[in-house]
């Protein structure tokens, strides 16, 4: 970590320099711009002016030209009051402008950047904060069963504390904000008190707090209060654990999860190049938009998690360009954080009554961008898992795996790559039912589940297709291949021993296998790889066959 901290360093101070040597070409720009003003009033120009003069006044501050920020912060007050008149402006506010530009110029010839304290301190923050991330708050005062749960959770690798009393926990979570919140509703005292306290820290903190609420109460009144609270999921007792790890981990690990695809849209080189650093530095994917023409193209190809987009754009408002986004298929639900400045406050309302998307204020902490967007992305994640995973394996679902074929299709028809899909089908399941119950079935289910996950590839897609039947896509791999990759799987699952009350009992499953390079769509790949099952289990089952379109 303090490598990459040195790395980020290093990469701020290079754009930090560059900035700096582009700042005495960027006022006289300006200089120039007034000058020309000045000989004829134009309001478009105006405008460039004040555009320019704003993202001076931002980016100075990034990096750490605290003085100079400030000078244009000024004179972008002053240009902004007289667009809002649509006037030409008087005597006084021209000879201000004109004072402003010269004593921008001089300190952009002689700038004394501070850039030390702008990053490392806040990075440090950062980094303590960080290590908070796989935290878990178990609030109850039913010592007994908070301790039980506690050992249970930290089994799985959480570092888990545990509070008897709100007031303790209040103090806690002040100091360590990041950790997750397993909140029990009733108390002796209050059957709601969990709910109220967390509403209430909800409301003091500056980022929501990840806060599970357990409760014995089913009732929607509650439940809604819950969501009221923040509540990010809702288990009612008995808890069932795996149920608990598995929310828990949706939260607390990322680094399981693919990294975060964060796109920025942004006119600003340097704040773009800023943003993208700091982001960078904690595990994500960035991709940043400069240009405006360029923004439709990747917006339907990069398949962001989040859209950041500077409210004060060129050719457009920030507003508007989210209007269109939220207008492209599959981009609906993408959350939307805004970035501006401290001026853009009319902007700000609007924005804000627009949708649930937010707004940083420029220039952004390292610390406050990274979790702002690492929440955004979290709940967006966790909501559209809940429409397409399926409940017992966390895979995706039969509708799902449907959509992910239909898109790897079309995506490897462009790349002109090779593709595969796989139905599985465990043989015999009814006996086990039938022999060991259907709860030792359902773990045979499970464990299939999580082996396809394990022993295939990150960009393999494995749903659960039907009762006990599995869907695999298998990119740029044609059919042959697949075969032997699952044929590979196939014999470890075959040596799996489960177990049911005691009695130990081995299971197989059998597997068709079709590519699009013989069967080029969605219904005949699904269909290929259908008989191709069938035959396989008229075989004898506990084998792979593979549909090479005949
Ligand atoms: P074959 O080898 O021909 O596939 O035989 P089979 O017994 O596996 O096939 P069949 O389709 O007749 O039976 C599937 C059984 O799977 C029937 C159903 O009760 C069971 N099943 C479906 N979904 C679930 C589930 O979620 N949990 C459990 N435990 N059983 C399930
Ligand atoms: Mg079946
Ligand atoms: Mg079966």
């Amino acid at each position: 970590m303090n490598s990459s901290v040195a790395d980020f360093q290093e990469r701020m101070q290079l754009l930090a320099n560059a900035f700096i040597k582009e700042l005495p070409g960027k006022t006289e720009d300006l200089k120039t711009l007034w000058q020309q003003l000045q000989n004829e009033w134009h309001a478009e120009k105006l405008q460039i002016v004040h555009r320019k003069a704003h993202g001076l006044a931002g980016s100075s501050k990034t990096f750490g030209l605290s003085e100079l920020s400030r000078v244009a912060d000024s004179m972008e007050q002053t240009l902004k009051a007289a667009l809002q008149n649509k006037t030409p402006m008087d005597e006084r506010q021209c000879e201000e402008i004109f004072s402003q530009l010269l004593e921008l110029s001089r300190l952009a010839a002689n700038p004394a950047p501070d850039l030390s304290q702008v990053i490392a301190q806040k990075l440090n923050d950062y980094l303590v904060d960080t290590d908070d991330a796989c935290r878990v708050f178990v609030v109850d005062d039913d010592q007994e069963a908070a301790q039980e749960l506690a050992l249970q959770i930290s089994y799985y690798g959480y570092e888990v504390e545990v509070f008897g009393r709100l007031a303790d926990f209040r103090k806690a979570i002040k100091k360590t904000p990041n950790a997750i919140v397993l909140m029990n509703v009733e108390f002796s005292d209050d059957a709601m008190a969990g709910i109220r306290i967390m509403k209430e820290i909800q409301r003091e903190m500056a980022e929501p707090v990840l806060a599970m609420f357990l409760s014995s109460n089913d009732d929607l009144a509650v439940r809604l209060e819950a969501v009221r609270a923040g509540g990010i999921a809702y288990l009612t007792k008995p808890i069932n654990s795996t149920e608990l790890i598995e929310q828990l981990d949706s939260f607390a690990v990322p680094q399981t999860q693919t990294p975060f695809r964060v796109l920025i849209i942004d006119d600003s080189a340097s704040d773009l190049a800023y943003h993208t650093a700091v982001l960078e530095l904690s595990g994500m994917v960035v991709r940043g938009v400069e240009q405006m023409d360029g923004v439709m193209k990747t917006l339907l190809e990069f398949n962001p998690d989040v859209i950041l987009i500077d409210v004060y754009l060129p050719e457009c408002s920030g507003i508007e360009l989210a209007k269109v986004i939220r207008q492209i298929d599959g981009l609906l639900n993408v959350p939307i954080v805004y970035l501006s400045s401290k001026n853009d406050f009319n902007t700000q309302q609007e924005a804000m009554q627009l949708a649930s998307d937010d707004f940083l204020v420029k220039p952004i902490d390292p610390k406050g961008l990274i979790s702002a967007v690492t929440m955004r992305v979290r709940r967006a994640r966790l909501l559209r898992g809940l429409m397409v995973r399926d409940g017992l394996t966390g895979l995706f679902n039969h509708t799902a795996i449907r959509e992910q074929l239909g898109r790897e299709i079309v995506r490897s028809n462009r790349l002109k790559t090779p593709l595969s899909f796989a139905m599985i089908d465990v043989d015999f399941f009814k006996k086990v039912n039938d022999n060991h119950g259907h709860a030792a079935g359902d773990r045979v289910l499970k464990s299939l589940a999580r082996l396809l996950k394990q022993r295939l590839r990150g960009t393999d897609i494995v749903g659960r297709y039907g009762g006990e039947e599995f869907a695999v896509i298998l990119t740029d791999t044609n059919a042959p291949e697949a075969a032997k990759v699952i044929d590979e799987i196939r014999k470890v699952f075959s040596r799996l021993l489960h177990m049911s009350d005691n009695k130990e009992f081995k299971v197989t499953f059998s597997c068709g296998i079709a590519d699009i390079k013989h069967y080029p769509d969605v219904k005949s790949v699904s269909e290929a790889a259908d008989k191709a099952l069938y035959q396989a289990k008229k075989k004898g089952r506990n084998q792979v066959m593979d549909n090479a379109g005949d």
